[in-house]
């Protein structure tokens, strides 16, 4: 495997592999099966792949703590070995970010509800640093988790507005056994926390068989799921279809349930896909 910390670089390195197929997964560390998942699906699909860590500073509230973030560069490092990356990208802020820039505001106002409320500012860094990575790595394939769901549909709604030649590749959301939804953050919930934070996908699955035993009013569906965490902080229930509408009944295999909740200070995000 490859590292490279310098975007010169990885440039000169990938720009030699012309005629292979390049599959990217970029990532912020503190690596888990969610990750590696990706990387499998890109491993499957692409003859060479590509990953960068980058705990990119513009997608983080000033509120925020981006020095918490977890770091865990050298299990990463072994993590994306055994996985089969063949290019590890670790640039530091200043290979990305040459100068103060402004931010390049998301081509979507779909930046701006649900995430984009609480986190004014998150999607907009997030798709800055997300089109600065494609133009180094210039992947034929890039692999995003729906666990994210906005951020996907963001993603794939800069590739669309901005003519990118690359084909996003949705991957499925991982979850612990209890059906806790991986994620790097969760390496800051305590034990009860982690009970409290596996009600968020029990009430996910509350409402999918609510749908199945015939339920189709989103209404209903979100007071169901917000009953459910009534013992924690909520940040938004939201039930939207693919284009992240707001809809007033589901629409099959066009519908996305969305939880955002608060146990201390960590925010944890999770979506089921109907
Ligand atoms: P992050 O390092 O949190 O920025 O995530 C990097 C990529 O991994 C994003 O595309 C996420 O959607 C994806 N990801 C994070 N957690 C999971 C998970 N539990 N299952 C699948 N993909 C995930």
């Amino acid at each position: 495997m490859k590292i490279f910390y310098n975007t010169k670089d990885i440039q000169t390195y990938l720009a030699i592999q012309k005629s292979q197929s390049i599959g990217f997964v970029p990532t912020m560390g503190a690596l888990h099966e969610g990750h590696i998942s990706l990387i499998a699906t890109a491993r499957q699909k692409c003859h060479i792949v590509v990953v960068s860590i980058f705990v990119n500073p513009t997608q983080f509230l000033a509120s925020e703590d981006i020095d918490k973030y977890p770091s865990k560069l050298l299990a990463d490092e072994n993590i994306c070995r055994l996985a089969k990356v063949d290019v590890l990208f670790v640039p530091t802020v200043s290979q990305i970010y040459h100068k103060p820039e402004t931010k390049l505001l998301a081509p979507s106002s779909k930046a701006y509800i649900l995430e984009g409320i609480d986190r004014p500012g998150h999607f907009d860094g997030v798709l800055q640093v997300v089109l600065k990575l494609f133009h180094i790595v210039r992947p034929d394939f890039a692999f995003f988790g729906k666990k994210d769901a906005q951020q996907l549909y963001l993603v794939q709604n800069m590739v669309e507005t901005y003519f990118l030649d690359i084909s996003i590749v949705p991957c499925e959301t991982v979850r612990e056994t209890t059906g806790l939804a991986k994620s790097s953050r969760n390496s800051y919930l305590s034990s009860d926390d982690r009970i409290e934070a596996d009600q968020i996908s029990k009430s996910l699955k509350t409402a999918v068989k609510q749908v199945q035993a015939g339920e189709h009013s989103t209404e209903l569906l979100k007071s169901t799921i917000k009953e459910k965490l009534a013992n924690l902080s909520i940040c938004y229930v939201e039930i939207v279809d693919r284009q992240f509408d707001s809809i007033d009944t589901i629409k099959p295999n066009d519908t996305i349930i969305l939880v955002a909740v608060s146990i201390g200070k960590t925010r944890l995000i999770d979506n089921i896909w109907l």
